[in-house]
C-alpha cells in the first residue's frame, strides 16, 4: 500500500467519501514524538507520585503533563510539566482523574517486603 498517493487525479465518484479528518490528534504530532523520546531517554523511569513514593523502578513508556494541557501549548511543551511514567501508573493516573472504570482506585498493599 503506497504511503501517500497523488491527489489530483481522479476522484472516485459514486461513494461520497467524506474526508474524515481524525480527532485532533495534531498536536501530538512526528515533533512531540521526538520529544517524547528524548524525554525518555533522560527518565526512563516512572516519576510519578507512587513510585516515587515507594522508591519503584518502573520503566516509563509515557510522557505525561503534569497538568493537564487541555490544547495550551505552552503547557504542552513546557518540559517541566512533563513526568515519566510507566504505562499502568499512567492509566491508573488517568483512571484516577477520569473516573474512567468508575471504581475507586485503592492503594496496592503489596510492596511489602518478606523479610
Ligand atoms: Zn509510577
Amino acid at each position: 500500500m503506497p504511503w501517500k498517493r497523488p491527489t489530483h487525479g481522479q476522484k472516485k465518484a459514486g461513494k461520497s467519501h467524506s474526508p474524515t479528518p481524525k480527532k485532533s490528534t495534531k498536536i501530538y504530532g512526528h515533533k512531540w514524538r521526538k520529544a517524547r523520546a528524548a524525554y525518555l531517554m533522560k527518565h526512563p523511569l516512572c516519576e510519578c507520585e507512587d513510585c516515587r513514593k515507594h522508591g519503584r523502578h518502573e520503566l516509563a513508556t509515557v510522557v505525561d503533563h503534569i497538568i493537564p494541557h487541555k490544547g495550551d501549548m505552552r503547557l504542552f511543551w513546557d518540559s517541566s510539566n512533563w513526568q515519566s511514567m510507566a504505562k499502568a501508573c499512567h492509566d491508573r493516573k488517568t483512571a484516577k482523574y477520569d473516573g474512567a472504570f468508575g471504581r475507586p482506585v485503592k492503594p496496592k498493599q503489596d510492596d511489602k517486603e518478606i523479610f
